[in-house]
Order: structure tokens, then sequence, then C-alpha cells
């Protein structure tokens, strides 16, 4: 079994881009910009923001981050919105998620300008993807992407069994998996709460990306021999172990899993870093114009 080591790959990812913003220093280009807006002060939300603009400074990236309370009124986290999208300094803003429940998550995306949308949540942008158009792409999606291409793991013609369809992971996954050419040209399976006997689907799947939310939910005889296995899925329960009084779990039940598979996914350091490059990796191509011009 061979550990897919987002970290480490992350770490290689990052090293890249901070080498390019040093070529853009040196050439007087301006230096990639981020905002991030963060409505309340959700624990998990927290440290998710945290990581990210410290990813930013890491890299010699610029950031802006812009807190608003839990209370706020929709109007004016739009009116936020308007500000960042007109601000010619900043070139991609991502709006931290789940929101309060008075705020529309559909409007507040579509507030975005499509090409400031790093997160690639715009339905413009998710278009594009489906069409094999460029697109800003959703960055846990494309990081699972970058960690395939960057293990050499063949999927063309493999069984694809994706477990979950939201709109930010599964769904996008989907697409990729099945676009053509590499890494795609996989034949896709998306379950769901509704699909019948999940466990013998999971079990004819090369390649098993898991994004659920639900602890431990794969077990060791749901996966066949050698499949390839990614988890997504991260919960925070409740430890007496860590100094902190919480720890991450993913959807897979990693020591049963590992004994049976060819590469799996560590959570911590599997896809959550490499998330975190792929937004960064967006945000340069948004600083170079890469994708709108
Ligand atoms: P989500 O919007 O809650 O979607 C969960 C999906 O799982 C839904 O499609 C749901 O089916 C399906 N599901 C739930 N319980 C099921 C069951 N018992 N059997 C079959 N299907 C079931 O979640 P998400 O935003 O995609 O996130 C999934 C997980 O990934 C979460 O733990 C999240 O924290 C994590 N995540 C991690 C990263 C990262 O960077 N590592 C990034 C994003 C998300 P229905 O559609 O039928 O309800």
């Amino acid at each position: 079994m061979i550990l897919l080591d987002g970290k480490k790959i992350s770490a290689q990812i990052k090293s890249e881009i901070a080498s390019s913003v040093a070529g853009m220093e040196k050439t007087g280009h301006k230096i990639p910009h981020l905002a991030a807006i963060i409505v309340g002060s959700d624990g998990a939300s927290e440290t998710y923001v945290a990581h990210k603009v410290k990813a930013c400074e890491q890299v010699g990236f610029r950031s802006t981050l812009v807190r608003l309370t839990e209370k706020v009124q929709q109007e004016l986290l739009l009116e936020k919105i308007d500000e960042i999208n007109e601000n010619a300094d900043i070139d991609g803003v991502i709006v931290q998620l789940p929101l309060p429940a008075h705020i529309s998550e559909e409007k507040v995306i579509e507030r975005i300008k499509v090409e400031k949308d790093v997160d690639g949540f715009h339905p413009v942008n998710v278009g594009r993807l489906v069409i094999n158009q460029p697109a800003y792409i959703s960055a846990t999606p494309n990081g699972i992407i970058e960690l395939i291409k960057r293990y050499d793991i063949e999927t063309s013609g493999k069984h694809c069994v994706i477990l979950g369809r939201s709109n930010i992971v599964g769904k996008p996954m989907a697409v990729l998996m099945a676009r053509k050419g590499y890494p795609g040209d996989a034949t896709v399976t998306v379950c769901h709460s509704r699909t019948k006997d999940i466990h013998e689907v999971c079990r004819q799947a090369d390649i098993l990306i898991v994004a659920m939310g639900k602890a431990e939910f794969v077990t060791g005889d749901m996966v066949k021999d050698g499949a390839v296995v990614i988890d997504v899925g991260i919960t925070r329960v409740k430890s007496v172990n860590t100094r902190s009084g919480w720890k991450l779990m993913g959807d897979v039940k990693f020591d049963e899993v590992a004994l049976k598979c060819s590469y799996i996914t560590p959570v911590p350091g599997g896809v959550g870093p490499m998330t975190i490059a792929s937004l960064l990796n967006n945000t340069m191509k948004a600083a170079k114009k890469e994708i709108y011009g």
C-alpha cells in the first residue's frame, strides 16, 4: 500500500508557486492577492480560513481577510463582495461555507465575479467545467486530480465510484474523472443516500472517492483488493487524547482499508492540504488572467 501524501505534494506545489511569485516580483508583475470572507465564528470554518491565509503568506501572496458577524444582513455581505469585485488589486475571492441559515449561499456565490471565483463554485465556472472549457475548478476535486497525476495513477477505463453528490465535491469529481484524457477516461458511478446496496457498488470500484461526511463509513469489506481509495471526509469528533479536545476523522476506516488497497489518502494530511494547494493555483491563474484573459 502506498500512502497518497497530500501534505508532501502540497508542499512541493507551494514551493513551485513561491518560485513563480519570486519571478513575478522580479519582473514587476503584481503579486497575487486573495480575499477571504468569513461570516460568524464557527470553529471549523475559522481553522480552514486560517490555513488558507497562512498558505498565502507561505507562497508570498497578499491576502485580505474580511470578518463579518453571524447576524450580518445578506445585503451587506453582497455589498462587500461587490467592493472586492471592483477592487483591481484583488485577483480572487472566496466566501467560507457554510453560511448562516438566513443567507442564501446561491445568491452569494452568484454575486462573485466569474473571473475572481477561485473556489470554482459559480454556475458559469461549473458549466464551463462540464463542457470542457477553461474554468476555475472546485479546489477539492482539482486537488484530488493533481494527487492522482503526481502519483501517476492509471485512470483510463477504470471504474471510479464516488460516494457523495455535493456541488463542491461529488459532482465536479464525477465530471473530472469522466473527462476525455488523463486523468480521466474513467467509467463513473455516483452514489448518494438513495443508492441501493452501496456496499456492493463500492466493492466494484477500482478507484473509490469518498465525500460524505460520515466518519469511518467505508470499511475493509467494502473495498476490492488493490483499489485506490481517496478519503475527502472530515468529521471533528471529541477526543481526550488531543490538546484541542477534538480530532479529525475521515469517511474511511483507515486501518482496515489500508490492508487491502494499493493507494490511500490519510486524514488529516491527504486531500485537505491538496485543496489548499489547488486554491493557491487558482489564485495564481487569476493573477495571470489565464482563464478569462
Ligand atoms: P455534503 O454536501 O453534505 O454531501 C454529502 C453527500 O454524501 C450527499 O450527496 C449525501 O447524499 C451523501 N451521503 C450522506 N450520507 C450517506 C449515506 N449514509 N449513504 C450514501 N450517501 C450518503 O458534503 P460535502 O460538502 O461534499 O463534504 C463531504 C465531506 O467532505 C465532509 O466531511 C466535508 O467536511 C469534507 N470536505 C473536505 C474537504 C477537504 O478539503 N478535505 C473539502 C470539502 C469537503 P444525498 O445527496 O442523497 O443527501
